[in-house]
């Protein structure tokens, strides 16, 4: 699934193609992955984009602030791809929604899998109340204090904490595992019994697990690739996700795989000690 790394990728690989153009047409080949209007209207034909916002894995493109817009979420196989004119149709398989830009190209979201969607709403205002008010602040940005107070909230173990949106947003399963070995730390742990200056360090190393796998353009797992079409090459960086089985970087043990906040995890049993 495209998480933090992934979905700010795409955002800022779509920008320089979407922004200021306007969008003349649009199509919905599937109306069901639309939720709210499906008209091209609702849908932001005869706008000018103006902006993508990001917060966690969500995305927003608007056109100004009392102006239709919608929200993407890719899911686990969605992605919203520019696709330059003269490109050729591209793949027609399972693209839901097609916005035209004039004789500048067209962007259109595909998603085979369909855990994702399009949501459109009336204003960025409408939006962000109905999509992004339940979730907890962007991992890139959140505060050690506010981490801390959010994780002493909840007895669960750490890797069910940091999947949870409503605490931190942006995190899944791939750097939610490359963070807690990042820290040394088992991902049954439990959450209310880090001090505040582990959840310091926890912030720090999200921060530059974070920043390195965006410079990276994200991690390729299945079929990710951003808005131009690229793969992003951070999965040949991973410490533990994926590679269940293999030898810890750190101190050369099989790395464990287990069935944990009812995802797949992989930890190392020697680095990661549960105490
Ligand atoms: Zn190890």
């Amino acid at each position: 699934m495209p998480e933090l790394p992934e979905v700010e990728t795409v955002r800022r690989s779509l920008l320089p193609h979407v922004g200021g153009r306007r969008i003349t047409a649009v199509e919905v080949h599937r109306p069901q992955v639309v939720r709210g209007g499906h008209s091209p209207q609702a849908l932001m034909r005869g706008l000018v984009v103006t902006g993508i916002d990001r917060r966690g894995k969500h995305l927003l493109i608007s056109a100004g602030p009392q102006s239709p817009c919608i929200c993407v979420h890719l899911g686990m196989t969605g992605s919203l791809r520019f696709c330059p004119p003269g490109a050729g149709p591209g793949r027609g398989d399972h693209v839901h929604v097609r916005w035209r830009f004039g004789n500048h190209g067209h962007m259109e979201f595909r998603d085979p899998r369909r855990f994702g969607g399009v949501w459109s709403f009336n204003t960025p205002e409408a939006a962000m109340r109905a999509r992004w008010s339940s979730l907890g602040p962007d991992a890139l940005i959140i505060r050690p204090r506010d981490l801390h107070s959010r994780l002493t909230r909840t007895g669960r173990g750490l890797k069910a904490a940091l999947l949870d949106q409503s605490v931190v947003a942006g995190l899944g399963n791939i750097y939610a595992d490359e963070l807690l070995f990042a820290l040394r730390l088992h991902p049954q742990h439990p959450a209310n019994r880090l001090s505040a200056a582990q959840v310091q360090q926890m912030v720090y190393a999200m921060r530059r697990l974070l920043a390195r796998a965006i410079a990276a353009r994200g991690s390729s797992v299945r079929d990710y690739h951003d808005a131009e079409g690229n793969h992003g090459s951070y999965a040949a960086l991973h410490q533990v996700y994926g590679r269940g089985g293999q030898p810890c970087t750190s101190c050369g043990a099989a790395l464990q795989r287990q069935t944990i906040a009812g995802r797949t995890t992989v930890f190392c049993r020697q680095c990661q000690q549960l105490c």
